[in-house]
């Protein structure tokens, strides 16, 4: 009976898009204000142009992994129409004992499918606790609210195709501080990084299910801004390390320029290729990754911070136990890769064998098994994950448990408008 109601929805969707949705990407760009107390949205303008390469068939989100969400309703009846969440920059900032004092501003944005018809759109944020609160309300009417026409400023290229971008998850990679002196050097680089992604699972066996393309946009200098070296460059979209502060914490802050050269290609995920030898790079669920073409273990970082952008995967390691308030006790996380097992049975625990003991001891008789091992998401007690040494935990290329594999191939099924197994 769920098979079949689930079928029932899926194909009201479908028909949906049609309905609400031109085959055009609409763009909204806005503030994220605020410090640890408190926060705000503030409307920038609307982008528009291109063609909507993301899912068709699930435009309400299957899962909520992201701790902002979009919600989008035809504005006359009200009824929800799309769907998307996703995590920023502003809550990582907010943790931090700068935000305590300290109010500041971080861009971001939002690609929904172009309506045909005026409609109204939310923004609520959840915090730690599962909670929502809706901050922003605005309407969008598309024969009378000016936009700004997509760029077509930069060649893009092709590495690899699976299929038509409406029926693919599209990766998208961006690079920053490759100067035109460092040509040849961003060719080699883009064709190794493909190259880590086809020959990783899930990707390698689902590889006619996502598209890899290229902005090609040269910066003005070459190599990456490190503020603690005193070191500044000017590059395409001005990726910077020490982000909030942490040292290795490689991001890009201009999320409108980042977005406004990517799109002159369909792209669902942004992955930016920084010129730079020192060890650095993040991941954010549907906002964007960033990785170093200089470390010496670049395959395993470009597919672990595409874990965080695509699966919302949370890290597994337990290092630095920093992430006390990250996990509260007694809530489940979001995450589906983690658990504090007060809902273990949302998780993984249906893909266990029955006779392993929760919590599983780290002995070798479950060396290679799914469990629930204590230790993850930066703290050593009270969060548990489901294999010994996933690539979302430890430096080890091509390892994603059967958790983490199983998430990789659900987004795969969203954007091929697939019903998951
Ligand atoms: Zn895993």
């Amino acid at each position: 009976m769920i098979a079949l109601a689930w079928i029932a929805v899926m194909s009201v969707q479908a028909q949906d898009f049609d309905r609400y949705f031109e085959n055009k990407t609409l763009r909204i760009n806005y503030l994220h204000t605020g410090d640890a107390q408190s926060e705000k949205f503030t409307l920038k303008e609307y982008h528009a142009g291109g063609v909507w390469s993301g899912t068709r068939a699930f435009l309400m989100e299957p899962n909520r992994y992201g701790d902002i969400l979009i919600e989008v309703f035809d504005s006359i009846s009200g009824v929800p129409v799309f769907s998307r969440s996703y995590d920023c920059l502003f809550n990582e900032y907010r943790a931090t004992e700068e935000a305590k004092t300290i109010t500041r501003d971080f861009q971001e944005c939002i690609n929904i499918p172009f309506p045909k018809q005026t409609i109204k759109y939310t923004i609520t944020c959840f915090n730690r606790l599962g909670v929502g609160t809706v901050l922003f309300a605005g309407y969008f009417n598309p024969k009378s609210t000016p936009t700004v026409p997509f760029s077509d400023d930069y060649t893009t290229v092709t590495l690899h195709q699976g299929g038509a971008p409406e029926k693919c998850l599209d990766i998208l990679f961006v690079p920053d501080g490759y100067s035109k002196a460092d040509a040849e050097l961003l060719d080699k680089d883009l064709k190794d990084f493909t190259s880590y992604v086809l020959d990783c699972s899930p990707y390698k066996e689902n590889k006619n299910r996502f598209n890899i393309h290229a902005v090609k946009c040269y910066s003005q200098e070459s190599g990456i801004t490190d503020p603690n070296k005193g070191i500044r460059r000017n590059t395409a979209i001005g990726c910077s390390y020490n982000t909030i502060n942490t040292d290795r914490y490689l991001m890009c802050e201009n999320v409108w320029l980042l977005y406004d050269v990517s799109d002159d290609t369909p792209f669902d995920v942004i992955v930016i290729l920084c010129n730079s030898k020192k060890y650095g790079g993040g991941g954010i669920f549907n906002f964007y990754a960033t990785v170093c073409n200089g470390a010496p273990e670049a395959n395993f970082v470009v597919v672990h911070e595409m874990g965080h952008l695509i699966g919302g995967l949370a890290d597994e390691y337990d290092a630095n136990g920093s992430g006390e308030d990250y996990f509260p006790a007694g809530v489940e996380p979001k995450e589906p890769n983690v658990t504090t097992l007060v809902d273990f049975g949302s998780k993984w625990k249906f893909m266990m064998d029955p006779k392993t003991p929760i919590p599983t001891p780290e002995t070798p008789e479950y060396n290679g098994k799914l469990g629930v091992y204590e230790g993850a998401g930066y703290v050593g007690e009270g969060v548990y994950r489901p294999w010994l040494d996933c690539s979302m935990k430890d430096i080890i290329y091509d390892n994603f448990c059967p958790v983490c594999t199983k998430v990789l191939i659900e987004i795969f099924d969203y954007y091929s408008n697939r019903e998951s197994k």
